[in-house]
């Protein structure tokens, strides 16, 4: 049995049109059960669906051989333990600073709102920027809007929801896409099923493009 973690929300809709290419298809349907670990029709891999950020977690203890995590998660997440060898080129975004439209960054150490803690402190030391984090785990966009910070980093796509709350996007900080990451030990374990999954989902990738 090989156990496959995958994310909830934007990530999932991309991810089974191209599982379903790999022979992968969940025997319930995921948007309406509340299961939260789903066989596959053809009964060799086992769907477990969590959230984005437990993704390398469960990967990286082994609970899950294999996942599907946004290279935003595993670059926060920051593990030697996972072998990443497939950009599956769904659910790309960029993952960048935004400010209230029109406004500058002000002179000094700034008061930066994000969820992305250890990603968010990497680029402002690498610009020589001193900041504070503020760590939330949503809505980020509101934060600069009631004054708690000067500006956020967060995902951007269509640029919609920075818009809608009278923001805009300033410097990217990195192309998003997701990716599969695998545990070492499975690696060697499973090895046959995991490179089967791994040229399947190639194959699906090739062909989405
Ligand atoms: P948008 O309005 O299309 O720019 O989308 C921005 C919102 O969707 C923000 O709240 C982001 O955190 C979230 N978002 C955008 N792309 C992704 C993605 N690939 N994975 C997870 N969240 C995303």
């Amino acid at each position: 049995m090989l156990t496959i973690a995958i994310s909830k929300g934007r990530i999932l809709k991309d991810t089974l049109p191209l599982l379903a290419n790999a022979g992968i298809e969940p025997a319930e349907d995921l948007s309406k059960t509340r299961k939260l670990i789903v066989p596959s029709v053809c009964g060799e891999v086992n769907l477990i669906i969590i959230r984005a950020t437990d993704v390398p977690t469960f990967v990286e203890y082994g609970a899950a051989d294999v996942g599907i995590a946004g290279k935003d998660v595993l670059v926060e997440h920051n593990s030697d333990n996972l072998y990443e060898p497939l950009d599956l080129n769904i659910a790309r975004c960029r993952l960048m600073t935004a400010i209230v439209t029109g406004k500058k960054l002000p002179a000094g150490k700034i008061r930066v709102a994000s969820k992305y803690i250890s990603l968010t402190e990497q680029y402002f030391a690498k610009q020589g920027r001193q900041v504070e984090i503020i760590k939330l785990y949503g809505s980020m966009e509101l934060a600069p809007i009631v004054g708690l910070a000067d500006c956020i980093v967060d995902l951007v796509d269509t640029g919609n929801t920075l818009k809608a709350n009278g923001m805009e996007p300033l410097d990217l900080i990195m192309d998003i896409s997701s990716r599969l990451v695998i545990n070492k030990a499975s690696m060697k374990m499973k090895h046959e099923k995991i490179k089967t999954l791994i040229k399947q989902l190639e194959a699906a990738v090739e062909r989405r493009r």
